[in-house]
């Protein structure tokens, strides 16, 4: 059995980033910029106004100082003139400063009768212009690779960047195996229950930035299986779930490997998720999770998420563990890393008492993977412990 992190250095061998495509700016949040963009123009292109007032050369303004208003300058309508000594142009916000004015006498600070204003209150020392390329300047670089947030696409938009060059979204495939499975809205018989694990991990893998397909469910023979292999051709990384264990009707691995499948690993020494496996299969990753909700969901947080990551171009995470202080005692870990449900309030955790791995209802409660070392000793409350925030 291999440890948790040689596991996922594995796993990330078997991928690689994926190709690039461009996508109008409108479609561009939450995607991974695939290489840098340089800013085609400067923002603000002239000096600006940040204020209502009026433009003036900076050196006449003082308290009682008086201007005559030869003209006015709005956002989209400059005044093409000179400001000279004595002159002021009546200005609004984001209207380029006139040639000539160095300073905006907010209105504020000003009374006006007629062509002609008087500064009446103190103008202060801010110029309240804006200095043209202030925000960026033409040929500027945004960095890749980048998760792109909505502040980014809004300075992509600044820059005149009307179609952006991301990372293909991984196509994933996720198979459930089981004759006990029914699709969530169908109708169990007396032995059934409904497949969350895929509906699950479709959730979380697309909140990475995948896309993820449920596939029909596939039953314990080894021809249904084979079909849904068939049907998971095209993507990037196909996910099994279930039937991946010793049992008779474990058939995940022996199928798999008779499609070509060539084996990674087998068996990770982790609670909850020990029967995981992994390999390339085809053009694809394939991976093999343990079918109970809670091992699916954990190896999906611990495994999936830096697969997308990797196929995505985006580093791994290093920041991903926190820390928290213990608010009840731990018993001794065994030889597993064990991935333990918590909450976490206030920098403060504590471990759910009953750990089953089939308790999607404490999962949900969970706000943290409480992560304790293979042959961890006895902890005591204030003890410093990591944790995978989820
Ligand atoms: P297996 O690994 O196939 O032996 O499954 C282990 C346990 O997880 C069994 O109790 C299964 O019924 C359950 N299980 C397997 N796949 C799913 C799924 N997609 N959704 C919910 N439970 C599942
Ligand atoms: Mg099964």
């Amino acid at each position: 059995m291999i440890s948790v992190s040689e596991a996922r250095t594995h796993l990330l061998s078997l991928v690689q980033q994926l190709e690039t495509e461009e996508v109008p700016l409108a479609k561009a949040a939450g995607r991974v910029l695939a290489r840098p963009l340089q800013a085609r123009r400067d923002q603000p292109p002239f000096s600006a106004s940040a204020m209502d007032g009026y433009a003036v050369n900076a050196a006449e303004v003082e308290m009682h100082a008086m201007f005559k208003v030869i003209g006015e300058a709005a956002a989209g309508h400059a005044f093409d003139g000179r400001v000279g000594a004595g002159q002021a142009v009546r200005i609004f916000t984001g209207a380029p400063v006139p040639q000539g004015a160095s300073f905006v006498v907010i209105q504020e600070d000003v009374s006006r009768s007629g062509d002609l204003i008087t500064i009446t209150d103190e103008p202060g020392s801010n110029h309240n212009i804006r200095p043209r390329g202030g925000d960026f300047t033409d040929g500027q670089s945004i960095a890749a690779p980048r998760l792109l947030t909505p502040s980014d696409i809004a300075l992509l938009a600044a820059m005149n960047i009307p179609t952006v060059p991301v990372t293909r979204r991984p196509e994933v495939a996720l198979i459930s195996t089981g004759d006990e499975l029914v699709m969530p809205g169908g109708a169990p018989g007396p032995d059934q229950i409904i497949a969350s694990n895929t509906f699950g991990l479709k959730a979380m893998l697309e909140a990475h930035g995948a896309r993820a397909r449920i596939l029909p469910i596939a039953r314990d023979t080894e021809s249904s299986l084979r079909t849904a292999f068939e049907l998971a051709e095209g993507a990037d990384l196909v996910v099994t779930i279930g039937g991946a264990s010793v049992g008779d009707h474990d058939l995940v691995g022996k199928v798999a490997q008779d499609l070509g499948m060539e084996r990674s690993f087998y068996k990770v020494a982790m609670r909850p998720g020990k029967p995981l496996m992994a390999g390339r299969m085809g053009g694809a990753a394939m991976v093999g999770l343990p079918g109970n909700p809670v091992s699916a969901m954990v190896c999906g947080h611990v495994f999936l998420a830096p697969v997308i990551r990797a196929l995505l171009g985006l580093p791994a995470e290093t920041d991903q563990l926190k820390t928290a202080t213990l608010s009840a005692p731990l018993a001794a870990n065994g030889p597993r890393e064990h991935y333990m449900r918590a909450k976490v309030e206030n920098g403060h955790l504590a471990a759910f008492d009953n750990q089953d791995s089939s308790l999607l209802t404490i999962l949900a409660e969970a706000n943290a993977l409480l992560i304790r070392a293979p042959g961890d000793c006895a902890r005591s409350a204030g003890e410093t412990v990591q944790y995978m925030p989820i």
